[in-house]
């Protein structure tokens, strides 16, 4: 039990890779507070994982559930930023708007929303570890999803940023860049975009959630103490070429 004890916070952890990280954390014997728009009572073998209804471009509601961490218990010893939305393949000359400020306020302001609130309470306290879900999109270029891809690289920037902020303050902040993986968010995503990466994959193939789970578990634990200001690809080698 590499985690007993620790009290941690998944945004997004309703399901897809969120969901993964809040069992994994769970099995590893922390209480895990599930934070996301959707809201699922957790099953009897997930006694201690508790959801919370979040919308991560709200600063109130973060501070609502500030409230209610320190009120319940007393403190927050891990934070996963993993809540974010996708978008249609728009390229930057007939993007939209409305869609850019979305997936920036999710993606992006979410994050810091997050960092500021688990920051806030922690600092001068105790150690926090924070573990931000980025992307391969953030770390190389692709094609269209502008959006997506600033925010992403605007998640990996905050997450070296806030390390090297807190580094000296117990505060370690890392960040996991995903490639294709198997979640709801790809499931309608367009043939040709996701032939096209698995095609440029060294491992020819789409990962699951439950491994970008494993670098998060790692990343969150005791077992990283000596590092922050890692992007950890998790990507079957996309990154690697
Ligand atoms: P998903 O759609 O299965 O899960 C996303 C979760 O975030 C959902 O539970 C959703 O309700 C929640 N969410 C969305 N908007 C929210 C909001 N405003 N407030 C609170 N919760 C909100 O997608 P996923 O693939 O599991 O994505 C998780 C993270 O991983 C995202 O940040 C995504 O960008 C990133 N990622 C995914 C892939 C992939 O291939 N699936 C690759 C790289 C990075």
């Amino acid at each position: 039990m590499r985690l007993k004890g620790r009290i941690a916070l998944v945004t997004g952890g309703h399901r897809g890779i969120g969901g993964a990280c809040a069992s994994a954390l769970a099995a590893e014997g922390a209480t895990v507070i599930v934070a996301d728009l959707l809201v699922r009572e957790p099953s009897e073998n997930e006694a201690s994982i508790r959801a919370w209804p979040l919308d991560v471009r709200s600063a109130s509601a973060w501070a609502e559930l500030s409230e209610e961490i320190l009120r319940v218990h007393g403190r927050l010893d891990i934070l996963v930023n993993a809540a974010g939305v996708s978008q249609p393949r728009s390229e930057v000359h007939d993007l939209d708007l409305d869609e850019w400020d979305d997936v920036i306020a999710v993606n992006q302001t979410g994050v810091m929303l997050g960092m500021r609130m688990a920051i806030g309470m922690m600092l001068g306290r105790g150690p926090l570890s924070i573990v931000n879900i980025s992307s391969i999109w953030g770390h190389v270029g692709g094609s269209g999803q502008l959006a997506y891809h600033a925010s992403k690289g605007a998640v990996s920037v905050m997450t070296l940023n806030a390390a090297v902020t807190y580094a000296a303050r117990g505060i370690r902040v890392n960040a996991v860049l995903p490639g294709l993986i198997e979640t709801e968010m790809v499931r309608d995503q367009d043939p040709a975009m996701r032939a096209e990466t698995i095609s440029n994959t060294p491992m020819s193939r789409v990962g699951s959630p439950d491994e970008v789970a494993k670098g998060v578990l790692f990343l969150a634990s005791d077992e990283a103490s000596y590092i922050t200001g890692v992007l950890l690809p998790v990507d079957g080698g996309f990154t690697a070429r």
